[in-house]
Order: C-alpha cells, then structure tokens, then sequence
C-alpha cells in the first residue's frame, strides 16, 4: 500500500482540507509555498494515461476548487496545477496526484523553466508528426 493510500485509510496523519466520496485533497507536507494542497482519487491509479476519463474530470473539478479556494481564503496572486508522471518526471509517490500551489507575487519561487531551441524548424515538424502517430495507438 503506497503512503497515499494509508492517509485515505487514515493510517496516516494528514492535514485535509477537502473531502468526497471519490476524492480527497491535503496538505503536502514539502510545501513548494505554504499553502500547496494535493488532490487525489481514493482509489491509486498511476499513471495519467492509465487513469479513467472520468476519474480524471472528478479530479480536476476539485483542482478547481482548491485553486479558487487558495486565491480567496489564502489570498493568493495564482496558482500552479501540477502532474508528474514517472521518475523521469520527478514523480515520488505512485499514486496520482495533482498539485496545486498558491503563489504570491515576490514569493521567491523560480521553476528551473530554462526553454531550449529546436536546430531547425524540421526537428520540430518530425517530432511533431511522431507525436500526431502516437494519437492514433
Ligand atoms: P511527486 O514528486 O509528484 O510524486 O510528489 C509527491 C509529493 O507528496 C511531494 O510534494 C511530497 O512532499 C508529498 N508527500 C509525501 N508524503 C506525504 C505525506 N505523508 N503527507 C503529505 N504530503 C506528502
């Protein structure tokens, strides 16, 4: 049983703010700013492309939620909704979640968000048809 699924069992402390019968939405207890919430399904699936339509649809209505609720009650300029998926990715638990972290102009946070250039305008177009080919698997 992975660590989310012990805090949906209350095996675990967790700090909820949100609660359905689907879903639940916590604390993350590694704030990237104070603040920041996961939203997860009761039930692990992992990844996101082997998550059902409506399960995710469920999940990011609460998304929604938790970003509207952090710009109200916490006072927040904007939010960030995230979603890793596999190490590669930076994904730690095995369990689908979505972050949402309220920011705050000034608060300091820089994604390592450094835009690389493709060589030449073909590059893009092939990987680009790749991609296109992958819609159809
Ligand atoms: P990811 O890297 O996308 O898998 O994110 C996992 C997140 O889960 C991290 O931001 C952790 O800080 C958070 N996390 C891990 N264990 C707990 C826990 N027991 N309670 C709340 N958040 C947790």
């Amino acid at each position: 049983m992975n660590i989310f699924e012990k805090i949906v069992n209350r095996e675990i402390p967790a700090v909820i703010v949100y609660e359905d019968e689907h879903t639940l939405a916590f604390m993350d207890i590694g704030p990237i700013i104070k603040g920041h919430t996961l939203v997860i399904p009761k039930v692990c699936y992992d990844p996101v492309t082997e998550t059902p339509d409506e399960v995710l649809a469920g999940l990011i209505r609460i998304c929604k939620r938790i970003a509207a609720a952090q710009i109200r009650g916490l006072g927040a300029d904007g939010v960030n909704i995230i979603q890793n998926n596999g190490a590669a990715a930076g994904q730690e638990v095995p369990h689908l979640h979505f972050h949402v972290i309220p920011r705050f102009e000034g608060d300091g946070h820089r994604w390592n968000w450094a835009a690389k250039k493709y060589d030449n305008p073909a590059e893009m177009e092939k990987l680009a048809e790749k991609i296109r080919q992958g819609l159809n698997g």
